[in-house]
């Protein structure tokens, strides 16, 4: 409760208490104000939101703290609607025009460091530079002085500042001053970046010869379908459409929300401090004030309630006491005959975003022993069907689905099997003998396990009549082999 992080929740003292700790949890992971260093920081990841708003809505501390100054959110205009659809399961409607105008703008910053002696087995890195230009005893026949190996990289072998680099571009150059050969750093992302700076360091020699460079790059992040909101009192919720405003509801004052959220979210979660909150910062941004929410201050017993306090502003301003107000449906025009609330509270971005999450493959890397997909998203593996999804899959009894995910989509191999014993490890081709023209020899299969009497009918000029082809998980062939390694032998009976 004394903590800065607990008292980001205004009147968190009217709130069910695992609501602030899921709030001190997400505090963290806003996309806020984290430095106002920018152009002095090299950090590996910095998100930062582009149009923060100090909040109405503040406790005494975090006035103390200067909060103000680093802010993590905006004031949105809230309605609490059933509307549409789009909002069930705490998934929120955004107002696309709110998003035009900047709400929840933001970026992610990376830097890169290059270091000559990490790129260069070489010790001696004096040998290598960067640089965009073969040096002149190392030119070309015909190469025009100071020709630029690459064309979006200057002269110093770095990207221009304020320029946008795709998935592939060059991002650095290096030049061995003994060869002239050049090797280039590409951006590995598939994302494209805007280059925000490029800082260089000196060697520790104290000559002039960059050994070391970093490249910050900027990622332009503004809220997608599937980025995550929350208000501060653990209330998140991943956007689900960006709705058009001539279609959101409205106020009789014209006003549109920026943000729809589900009723639902209320009843079972009994975050009572974030409707004192709507309804305190709708006072505060009509009378031109800041609200204070310092947790304790009203009290049941007390002489004044938060409701009554809030609601006398409120009626003062000639809105309704309770903080409700009629709303019109923005596709029908009519009057929502319902007691409905709207008011502003105070929104954070987190930063986790379906960009760095989402995964889909249909083709795709193998593992070299198994050969099934690999795992994990960056390699661009699958997602695993683990055993309570084939356990649902075949309680369903969709065995055509299960056979698709557990076979062909995995490791499907054909192999060939010996019906006669049943072996799958002797089973071999060779090429036929009695052929000897052609480019490419023909080829039979055929069972060499000795214990098979296969061998009193083998025809050396065609496939033997016992092998037959079969589809197998490819893991289940090499288990064979392994088990028949150790002198295990599976066969399969037919
Ligand atoms: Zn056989």
């Amino acid at each position: 409760m004394l903590d800065l992080l607990a008292n980001f929740t205004p009147f968190s003292d009217q709130n069910q208490s695992p609501r602030n700790m899921y709030q001190c949890q997400m505090g963290k992971q806003t996309m806020g104000t984290p430095v106002h260093s920018f152009p002095y920081r090299a950090d590996n990841k910095l998100y930062k939101i582009h149009t923060g708003q100090a909040p109405i809505v503040h406790s005494k501390l975090f006035k103390n703290f200067l909060m103000d100054e680093y802010p993590n959110g905006s004031n949105a205009i809230l309605a609490v609607i059933s509307y549409t659809g789009y909002d069930m399961e705490d998934s929120v409607i955004i107002n696309r025009a709110s998003f035009e105008r900047g709400f929840g703008h933001g970026s992610v910053y990376k830097t890169i460091n290059i270091d000559l002696k990490d790129i260069m087995s070489d010790e001696t890195v004096e040998r290598y530079q960067f640089a965009n230009h073969r040096p002149p005893s190392k030119r070309k026949q015909g190469e025009e002085p100071n020709k630029l190996l690459y064309n979006n990289l200057s002269n110093d072998g770095f990207p221009y500042v304020g320029s946008w680099v795709q998935s592939g571009d060059p991002i650095y150059c290096i030049i061995d001053s003994l060869t002239g050969n050049d090797k280039v750093g590409r951006h590995k992302e598939k994302e494209a970046a805007c280059i925000q700076a490029v800082k260089l360091f000196g060697s520790r020699n104290n000559n002039d010869v960059v050994e070391k460079a970093s490249i910050t790059l900027r990622f332009n992040r503004n809220p997608v379908i599937g980025d995550k909101f929350s208000s501060r009192h653990g209330q998140k919720g991943v956007v689900s459409m960006f709705w058009p405003q001539e279609d959101m509801p409205f106020t009789e004052s014209g006003i549109y929300p920026d943000i729809i959220i589900n009723p639902h979210a209320f009843p079972s979660r009994m975050t009572i401090g974030m409707l004192v909150e709507s309804m305190a910062a709708k006072a505060g941004a009509l009378l031109g004030t800041f609200q204070d929410g310092t947790p304790f201050q009203f009290h049941e017993s007390g002489s004044q309630l938060a409701i009554d306090y809030f609601g006398e502003q409120l009626q003062a301003a000639g809105y309704s006491y309770y903080g409700s107000e009629p709303i019109y449906s923005g596709s029908s025009g009519c009057l929502m005959e319902a007691d409905l609330y709207i008011g502003v509270v105070y929104y954070q971005r987190l930063r986790h975003m379906v960009l760095d999450k989402f995964q889909s493959r249909s083709l795709g890397p193998l593992n070299a022993i198994t050969r099934q997909p690999v795992k994990g998203r960056k390699r661009g593996g699958g997602i695993r069907l683990g055993e309570m999804e084939r356990d649902s899959l075949l309680s369903h009894g969709i065995s055509f689905c299960l056979r698709d995910r557990l076979l062909h989509c995995s490791d499907a191999f054909l192999a060939h099997i010996c019906i006669r014993c049943g072996d799958l490890v002797s089973t071999t081709t060779e090429p036929i003998t009695s052929v000897t023209e052609g480019k490419e020899t023909p080829l039979r299969t055929f069972c060499r396990n000795p214990k098979c009497k296969e061998s009193q009918y083998i025809n050396e000029n065609q496939d033997s009549p016992s092998i037959e082809p079969i589809i197998l998980p490819y893991i289940y062939w090499y288990l064979t082999n392994e088990l028949q390694a150790m002198h295990i032998s599976l066969t399969l009976k037919f």
